[in-house]
């Protein structure tokens, strides 16, 4: 396995660095991979006057997964759109023709208290939400600024997901809760929109395959209230790129720390982008504060999808139960008590909880 190692800006280059420790304890387990690094976002304007250079994107379109921390800095905030460094990820995005993102909200026993809902509400929690990426109304044509006949300003945008897009990101959905607890919910607005009435048949067709997955479907003005009421209630949530963008924020925060999630985002032959869910944190950036679990989780992503070896994402996903249950904490997820360490030293207490089959 080839893996693109794009650290990127702020946190991005310090958290990479743990990632990457794990990498070469999965590369010393005996599994074949070997990782380049390049420049991205901020670090690729800097490098070649573009947030995606031309390299980076060759050695990513080359690789097997492309591993990337964050990116974005005040130092560029002033230039024109398509140098900031955000235009680099979302270009690396489309380029890769990643549809799918997958973003796990899991709550670890030992952070309850972090979540802003009820211990009793929440324990437990571990959902999936697989988000469509590359449609929907951020993507769809027409759209614009424009002057009505009575001369006021109109924006608009356009709604738009064809059947082969749905069907892709649909069976994403189900194979992923085939994978899990064998139960998916389709959210859509079904009852207004006439894309999301499309989008509901063409579930309920592809759901026909995965005879042991019960599908049910919810409006997502509904799914907004149920995911803070019992969020429980959910194992895999599939839905379009719109209601993705919300719901999956909404249920991150659900487990109260950003430093903790981490995402993979697919292409149709498994190709991955795998990436911690915050930004650059340039607050903190190079104080050996940031916590680097969300990226070292992304490691554990990769290894399922990519690698199509579950069992060591699961061994990395244990290292992090360990070290949470060890008491280690980096200061954004410290409580009294614990033993708060940096960034580098939450990296090497992974590092020696990892135990590989
Ligand atoms: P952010 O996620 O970078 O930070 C929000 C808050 O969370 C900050 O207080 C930060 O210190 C804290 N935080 C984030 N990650 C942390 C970690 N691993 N450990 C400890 N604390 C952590 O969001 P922001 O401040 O809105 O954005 C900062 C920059 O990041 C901006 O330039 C923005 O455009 C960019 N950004 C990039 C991505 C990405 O690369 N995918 C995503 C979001 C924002």
């Amino acid at each position: 396995m080839r893996i693109a190692v794009l650290p990127g800006d702020g946190i991005g280059p310090e958290i990479t660095a743990q990632a990457v420790k794990v990498l070469q304890a999965v590369a010393r387990a005996g599994v074949k991979c070997e990782y380049q690094q390049a420049p991205v976002g901020g670090a690729g304007y800097d490098a070649a006057g573009d947030p995606l250079p031309e390299a980076t994107l060759h050695l990513a379109e080359q690789s097997d997964a492309v591993l990337l921390g964050a990116v974005g800095g005040y130092q560029y905030d002033q230039l024109p759109r398509e140098q900031r460094p955000e235009r680099g990820l979302l270009r690396l995005r489309k380029s890769l023709g990643l549809f799918s993102n997958l973003r796990p909200a899991r709550l670890y026993a030992e952070l309850s208290d972090a979540s802003s809902l009820k211990a009793e509400v929440i324990a437990g929690l571990d959902l999936m939400i697989v988000r469509e990426l590359t449609g929907d109304v951020y993507f769809g044509q027409p759209r614009g600024l424009r002057r009505n006949d009575s001369g006021e300003r109109e924006g608009f945008d356009t709604m738009l997901y064809s059947e082969s897009e749905i069907r892709r990101i649909a069976h994403v959905g189900f194979q992923t809760a085939a994978a899990r607890g064998n139960k998916l919910c389709s959210v859509d607005k079904a009852n207004v929109l006439e894309t999301s009435m499309l989008w509901r048949e063409v579930v309920t067709e592809v759901a026909k395959d995965y005879p042991a997955v019960q599908l049910r479907h919810m409006y997502v003005d509904n799914a907004a209230m149920q995911l803070v009421r019992d969020p429980r209630q959910f194992d895999v949530i599939v839905t379009g790129n719109l209601f993705g963008d919300i719901l999956s924020d909404q249920a991150a925060m659900l487990t109260g720390s950003i430093g903790m999630l981490p995402s993979a985002s697919l292409n149709e032959f498994g190709k991955g982008l795998y990436e911690p869910i915050h930004g650059s944190a340039p607050d903190i950036a190079g104080k050996d504060l940031a916590n680097p679990l969300a990226m070292i989780l992304s490691v554990a992503l990769m290894m399922r999808y990519t690698f199509r070896r579950p069992e060591l994402g699961r061994s990395i996903e244990a290292a992090v139960e360990k070290v949470l249950a060890q008491s280690y904490r980096t200061p954004d997820i410290f409580e009294r008590g614990a033993r708060k360490v940096g960034t580098e030293e939450m990296g090497d207490a992974v590092i020696a909880a990892l135990r590989f089959n």
